[in-house]
């Protein structure tokens, strides 16, 4: 469990006013109600860059209600994507959408679940660190909540403003004790908090109107646990009349210029922070937090948008080959680090997916996902689907078409070249087949005695050693990188020689390490796979380097093909 690096002390005086006489940190909580599924995560971020933009320095800290310790054990089915820390935290996506739209620091102190703070409450108790007392949520689970949200903001110790999102929905019970928290946080420190709400304001086709019974009622809720919101922010399909913000307002006793509207965005979420922006969401936040800062500057955003809005080179298309393609969020950051390459060559993308365990043979890959300009192969675990991307990766070196294959993905590649062009029938990773005659792919060493499932993979940002001349080294332009990983199984390096006398290129190296990190096919115009995950480390305003490339070969085959 890690150590929020407070310390520990009875005296709850002391623990809640540790900031007091440092310039005041403030803390803005983002709550959601009447459905789940709003996009809290999306608007914290957009809210937390535009603060940044106005030369404020943040933190983001998300809560997760739920009792696992963290995401990772859980199906991508249930809980969409797993984000991955430097510091090897498996994490809520949500903190995709802070390291794509913000500077934040992210680490295992950026996210928490009740989990983990049951965890460690009953852990002190074990210990005797309670010793006499009654142990209950409030205060000591409430203590810990607090605790947690002090030790994000003293990651750095210029933090100016922390950006707290409570996931879950107002209402639920499990969310309580977080609320609560937040509740007494704000009653110790009045001048250095505000709430904002997050609601769904719908609209009603039979009626020919928008509802906002909803919203009021989630308020209520809010209000009778002592939480009056400053600011509320309603997803609609479309911008609000000034009489339904008024009413909002009436109801929720909100000035009614602090009720926002959160229409869908028509094409990109990058839109998001500029519609914010508008309604002088971050003038407001500033005002109310009595923050003196520079107006925010949107120009370089604007220009990035305009690129995704508007592009001027045409379209390309990028096949995703996977397992979790009806998952909205499975594949979140790998989606948005293509959209983002793409927006950086002025390129519209369109994305298909395939699910692979639709294609049983090369036959029905050709034709089931052929006419996409690149593919990728992102990503996963298990069995299902995995003869499917195979013969994906036996299309696309066959023709010559892009590849890149993400941690899962990369695997797939090297199989498949195993069996096909080395000609080891049978050829396989032994997370797929325990007993291959081949093990080309196989389990870490460190992975072998491993009986605990959670937060036991190779986790986290490792450094890594890149040839000179090669496709990797040409696309970060340096010798040393740094990326983060999260998998059990890694190439084989028995079988390295015979690989690399056919034709691969382990073009990178786990710094002072013999682990195989990337491999490229060499010949082939853009055939790459990397044992990490690139995909994190990707804004829209600084794409990743691997996945700039492989939009630029992609589109150089569209255009060969056109
Ligand atoms: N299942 C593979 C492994 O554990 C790949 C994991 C992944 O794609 N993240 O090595």
């Amino acid at each position: 469990m890690q150590d929020t690096g407070l310390q520990r002390s009875e005296d709850l005086e002391q623990l809640c006013f540790w900031d007091i006489g440092m310039t005041a940190c403030k803390y803005i909580f983002i709550t959601g109600g009447v459905v789940s599924s709003l996009g809290k995560g999306l608007t914290s971020a957009a809210i937390g860059y535009l603060l940044e933009t106005r030369g404020l320095k943040i933190a983001m800290l998300k809560f997760d209600p739920y009792l696992n310790v963290d995401p990772g054990t859980m199906n991508p089915f249930q809980h969409g994507e797993v984000y991955v820390t430097d510091d090897g935290g498996e994490t809520d996506l949500d903190l995709g959408h802070y390291y794509r739209f913000t500077h934040s620091p992210l680490s295992k102190a950026s996210n928490a679940t009740s989990g983990q703070i049951y965890d460690t409450v009953i852990k002190r108790e074990r210990k005797g660190d309670f010793l006499g007392k009654t142990v209950q949520v409030i205060p000591h689970v409430t203590d810990e909540i607090k605790s947690r949200i002090i030790a994000c903001a003293k990651q750095e110790n210029d933090t100016q403003v922390v950006l707290v999102e409570i996931g879950g929905t107002v209402g639920d019970i499990e969310s309580l004790p977080f609320l609560e928290a937040i509740r007494q946080f704000r009653y110790e420190r009045p001048k250095d908090c505000i709430f904002l709400h997050l609601t769904y304001v719908p609209y009603l086709k039979a009626a020919g109107e928008v509802k906002t019974k909803p919203t009021q009622h989630s308020v209520q809720i809010l209000r009778e646990i002592g939480i009056i919101p400053d600011m509320i922010l309603c997803r609609c399909d479309n911008t609000l009349s000034d009489e339904i913000k008024a009413k909002i307002s009436m109801f929720c006793s909100v000035p009614q210029e602090a009720v926002i509207d959160e229409r869908d965005v028509a094409v990109s979420i990058y839109e998001v922070p500029v519609d914010l922006h508008r309604q002088h969401t971050d003038d407001m936040i500033c005002r109310m937090l009595d923050l003196h800062t520079p107006p925010a500057t949107l120009v370089k955003w604007n220009k990035m948008l305009e690129n995704v809005l508007h592009p001027k080179d045409g379209k390309i298309r990028i096949g995703v080959v996977g397992k979790y393609m009806n998952h909205q969020d499975a594949y979140k950051s790998v989606f948005e680090a293509l959209y983002h390459a793409a927006a950086a060559a002025n390129v519209g993308l369109e994305i298909c997916r395939f699910e692979s365990d639709r294609i049983n043979d090369i036959a029905a890959a050709e034709q089931m996902i052929q006419g996409c300009d690149g593919y990728l192969v992102p990503g996963g675990f298990g069995e299902r689907g995995w003869e499917g991307m195979l013969c994906a990766a036996q299309y696309c070196r066959t023709r010559q078409i892009p590849y890149f294959g993400i941690c899962f993905g990369m695997h797939v590649l090297i199989v498949e070249f195993a069996r096909n062009v080395l000609g080891l029938k049978g050829a396989n990773s032994t997370e797929i087949d325990l007993n291959t005659q081949h093990p080309v792919i196989s389990m870490l060493s460190e992975q072998q005695n491993v009986v605990n499932m959670g937060g036991t993979m190779r986790l986290g940002a490792y450094p890594c050693d890149l040839i000179e001349g090669s496709l990797a080294f040409q696309a970060y332009g340096k010798k040393l990188i740094s990326e983060r990983h999260r998998h059990r199984y890694e190439f084989n390096n028995q079988y390295k020689d015979a690989f690399e006398q056919k034709g691969i290129l382990f073009s990178g190296r786990l710094d002072q390490g013999t682990l195989c990190e990337i491999s490229e096919i060499k010949g082939h115009p853009w055939m790459l796979g990397v044992q990490f995950h690139p995909e994190f480390k990707s804004k829209p305003l600084d794409p990743h380097p691997l996945f700039r490339e492989f939009i630029k070969a992609t589109c150089y085959a569209a255009n060969r093909s056109r």
